[in-house]
């Protein structure tokens, strides 16, 4: 959208902000344990933060109406588009989701929703606790997916601890999965060197290349008990 300008690097005649209906409010709703911050840089407001929040304790954000501005005529002041506050409210959820892995935008995603209108934590856990259970199944769901998808990527790079990823150990976290060897604090330690027979990396905390199979580590393999295959 190239006419669209930010009206503060005009150099043109400003246009003023017409009065918002002090009436347009949503509210954005947040149990996901992560602070989120949106700056939409074309929009007046355009900077939205929600602190972390949990399934006892929400967050909540209150939005109303933010503008943009479009450039229809050089001489003329830009023209102010108002955008809703429900407008609003759905784009800070969708554009925190969009590209996050395992995310769905309905079975499986981070526990962000909105209500329209102007609510606090208390009317939402009295009005509003199906919302609130909603989102902590697709939450839940979100981070079971995630956990599939590491489990999948720490097996196939044979514990590469770069596969995983900041919402996968979030997820492990919160489903108190301590046991995964992904999550373990040593995996930092597993080196990746190259397999001396086939110029692959493997992880060096493991005696075979995972490539071309040749026992790369003799004492390693031994110690573990195992036996040659023939
Ligand atoms: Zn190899």
């Amino acid at each position: 959208m190239s006419n669209v300008v930010a009206p503060w690097v005009s150099h043109r005649p400003r246009a003023t902000r017409t009065p918002t209906n002090p009436l347009d409010k949503s509210t954005v709703v947040s149990i996901l344990p992560c602070r989120i911050e949106e700056w939409k840089r074309t929009l007046q407001p355009g900077r939205f933060i929600l602190e972390a929040g949990s399934y006892e304790k929400p967050t909540v954000l209150v939005v109303g109406t933010s503008s943009w501005y479009k450039d229809i005529d050089p001489d003329q002041p830009l023209l102010e588009i108002p955008v809703s506050s429900i407008q609003i409210a759905d784009s800070i959820i969708r554009d925190y989701c969009n590209g996050l892995l395992a995310c769905d935008m309905s079975g499986s995603m981070p526990g962000l929703f909105f209500i329209p209108g102007e609510h606090n934590i208390v009317s939402i856990q009295r009005d509003h606790k199906n919302l609130l259970n909603k989102a902590r199944d697709k939450q839940k769901n979100w981070y079971q997916a995630l956990i599939k998808l590491g489990d999948a990527l720490w097996a196939r790079s044979n514990g590469n601890p770069l596969v995983i990823s900041e919402d996968m150990k979030l997820a492990a976290h919160e489903l108190q999965l301590k046991e995964k060897s992904w999550m373990k604090d040593n995996i930092y330690i597993s080196e990746m060197i190259n397999c001396p027979a086939c110029g692959t990396m493997r992880n060096s905390n493991f005696p075979i290349c995972h490539n071309c199979k040749v026992v790369v580590d003799k004492t390693a393999f031994e110690k573990l008990g195992l036996k040659y295959a023939v």
